[in-house]
Formats: C-alpha cells, structure tokens, sequence
C-alpha cells in the first residue's frame, strides 16, 4: 500500500510516497517559490537520477498536479498510475482545540481547518489549499489531516492557559496550542520503545532543534507541556524566530520605529533568533563558524540559545517532578554534537554523563549517555512523514 505525504507551507510543497509494505521512500520531493517568480519543482526519485523542472507555479494546485505527473512519468515517475496511491497524509498547521488526534477530511474537518486560518496565517490556507487541490485530482481518494497541534491537546489547563483575562480563552480561545506534535509524538514514543522505559510510569523530555525548534515535557506517554504557544513564535531562540521576549519590547521598539504590530511580529519571526543575534545567519553551522572566527555576536548568538534550551529543560524537571530521559531531534539536535555536549554539560546536576565518542555520530538513532548516568540521554532522528504516513495508514 502506498501513502502520499504531503506538507504545504505558504509558498512551499513538500512530498514523499512511501510503500507502507516496509516503509521505504519511494520518492520524495519539493516545490518551492510556489505563488512567485523562479517556481521549481525537485523530484528523487529512489534509484534514479534527480529530475528539476523550472515552470511557473501559481498555486498549490498547479503544485499538486506537477508532483503527481512527476510520480507517474515514465522516465522519472516510480507508480504506473495514480490509482497506485491508497491515500494522501496531509500535515496541517492548526487543529485548534478541536483535534487531538488525526482525522479523515470531511467536510466537518476543512471548516475547522478554515476556521484556524486566524491562527496559522501562513499554513492553514496552504494545507486546506492542498487537500483540495488533491481531492480535485484524484476524487474518492482518501485524505487524512495530521495537527501539528494534535499531540499536545493532553495539556493540562495549568499549562496551556496564559496569565491573562479568562475571557480571551473563553471569547477567541486564546491559549497555548505547541507545534511540531508529530515530532514530539514519534520521538518519544520511539524513546520509550528504544530506552525500555515503562510508558505509563515516565517522564520524558523531547528537544525538537532544527531551525523551528520546540521543547516538550512527555509525562507518562502524554504532552504535559511544550514551549511553543498560540503560534510557534513562543518558547526557544530559533533560527529567524524570537522566542519567549517580554511583550513590552514590541510597544517600545513600534513607538521608536514607527512599525505597526504586523511589521514587528514579522521582525520577531523571521528577522530575529540567532539571525537577528548573530548578523550573520540564520542557519547554525554558518553561526558557529563566525563564532569560531572571532566574531562575538555569533558566540553570544549561540551562548543565549543553549542557555534558554537548558531553561526549559530545567523548567521542565521541576514540572514532572524529574526525568528519565532526555531525546534530541532535528537538524541541529540530530547533528550537532558540540551543541549536544553543550547542553548536558550543564546537565550534570542531574547525574547526566555523555560518552564523548557516541556522542560524535551525527544523524543516527543512538543512545549517547553512558551506562551509569542518572538520566537517559539519546539522539532519535525524526522522521514526520513517515510519522504522518504511519497515521493516514492507521485511518484509511
Ligand atoms: P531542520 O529545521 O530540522 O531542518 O534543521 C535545520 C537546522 O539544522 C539548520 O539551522 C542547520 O544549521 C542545522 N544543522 C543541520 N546540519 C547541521 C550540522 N551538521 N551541524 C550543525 N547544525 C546543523
């Protein structure tokens, strides 16, 4: 059986087909630059050369038939016809407080999906957009919505709601939702699995640090708390993204700049993190190498963003009362051993010890504390897809 995957940001579509018989990857692929100049599709497909089409892409529909003509092309493709396809695993951005697990699209579903659009501007529009156009090009198919915010609707009250007048929660359901749940979701899971742990007698902390990059307190099998909020912009220094500021900041520097409150949230997006901090870039191993040559605001850049993830991990102990394990995931948590030891490090008041050479590999499943450390330290790549493809299987 064979399940698309698809992700569509705002100007951006990411695909994979996956054979669900052993999981493999049979092509994966991206569009980008969707909606402007320069649109372009890449397709690689499983043992086969790599094929790049330039054409313009209005929309994620046009997007959508592009990636199925690629998937059924007789040079490039790796299916005879779309019938191949079983279902389509979409990831959506926001479910709201409506959905805490994955659901089949109805027409129920798109209305809450559109309903969200106010609180994922950039992504809602773009997955529904998505489910659409796939709804349009293969009819009767099956297609399933992921939530970004699914796994993280077992928040206890104390945790998502903010310090401010009940009414907002209660008026427009202001309140803290966290992202990248389907990170949080298969990496702990597979730390439960890979660690021995007891599901229902644990406590794990996720690290989720690509260039978006999110904590989570898993207590017991279930999201207890997560640091990102209403939007992903709360929580860690990210790549471009601010994290947790003191809200004032936005009036002083609107009132000194003459910037209203949508130029400034599109600062703390995407012109802040370790790109604002640095100068230099948004990307970490770009920061890192000017840190290395000397330049201070990259070090500080980096110095800052440890510091606030060892926050939250320190927040989150005390939260659950302890920890069995701590998991890294993505880009940097996948990668970056110097920025591994860096955290843990500071860890030892825990019992934390690393063993320096497994904590060298980069980009594998392994387990980098050593035997006798009090806490359980290890590196799970995430693997969203196959998370999503794992679910819409589950559902179809
Ligand atoms: P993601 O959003 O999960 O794709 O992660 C992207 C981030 O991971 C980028 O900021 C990269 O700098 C970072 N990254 C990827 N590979 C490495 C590496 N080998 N060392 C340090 N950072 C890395």
């Amino acid at each position: 059986m064979k399940i698309l995957v698809l992700n569509c940001g705002s100007s951006s579509l990411k695909y994979q087909l996956i054979d669900m018989d052993n999981e493999s990857v049979l092509a994966k692929g991206l569009c980008e630059r969707i909606g402007i100049d320069g649109s372009k599709l890449t397709h690689k497909p499983a043992g086969k050369d790599e094929f790049v089409l330039e054409t313009p892409m209005n929309n994620h529909e046009v997007a959508v038939k592009l990636v199925l003509d690629a998937l059924v092309d007789s040079a490039h493709g790796v299916i005879g016809s779309v019938d191949e396809i079983s279902a389509v695993g979409h990831r959506v951005l926001h479910g709201g407080a409506t959905y805490s697990e994955s659901i089949v699209v109805d027409a129920d579903v798109k209305k809450v999906i559109r309903e969200c659009f106010e609180l994922g501007p950039l992504h809602n529009p773009a997955n529904l957009i998505g489910i659409e156009a796939c709804e349009a090009a293969m009819p009767g198919k099956k297609n399933v919505a992921v939530f970004d915010t699914a796994f993280h609707q077992t928040m206890p009250e104390k945790s998502y709601l903010y310090g401010i007048p009940y009414e907002y929660y209660e008026k427009y359901h202001i309140r803290r939702y966290g992202f990248h749940g389907t990170s949080h979701s298969f990496v702990s899971k597979r730390a439960i699995e890979l660690l021995g742990l007891d599901k229902n007698n644990s406590k794990v902390i996720v690290c989720h640090l690509g260039n978006g990059a999110s904590l989570s307190a898993v207590l017991n099998g279930k999201c207890f708390d997560t640091s990102m909020g209403l939007t992903p912009l709360e929580g860690l220094i990210m790549g471009t993204r601010s994290g947790d500021i003191d809200p004032a900041v936005i009036q002083f520097i609107a009132n000194k700049e003459g910037k209203d409150i949508n130029e400034m949230l599109n600062i703390l997006n995407k012109k802040s993190g370790v790109l604002g901090m640095s100068g230099v870039s948004s990307d970490f191993r770009d920061v890192a190498k000017a840190a290395k040559e000397g330049n201070h605001q990259a070090k500080v850049a980096l110095e800052a963003y440890v510091q606030r993830v060892l926050r939250y991990i320190g927040a989150y102990v005390a939260e659950m009362n302890g920890v069995d394990a701590i998991v890294f995931t993505a880009g940097v948590g996948e990668n970056d051993g110097g920025m591994r030891k860096a955290f843990c490090d500071n860890l030892t008041y825990l019992g934390v010890k690393i063993d320096d050479e497994k904590n060298k590999l980069r980009g594998e499943e392994v387990v980098i504390s050593t035997p006798d450390s009090k806490v359980k330290v290890a590196v799970i790549p995430t693997n969203e897809e196959l998370a999503i493809a794992r679910e819409t299987l589950a559902l179809i």
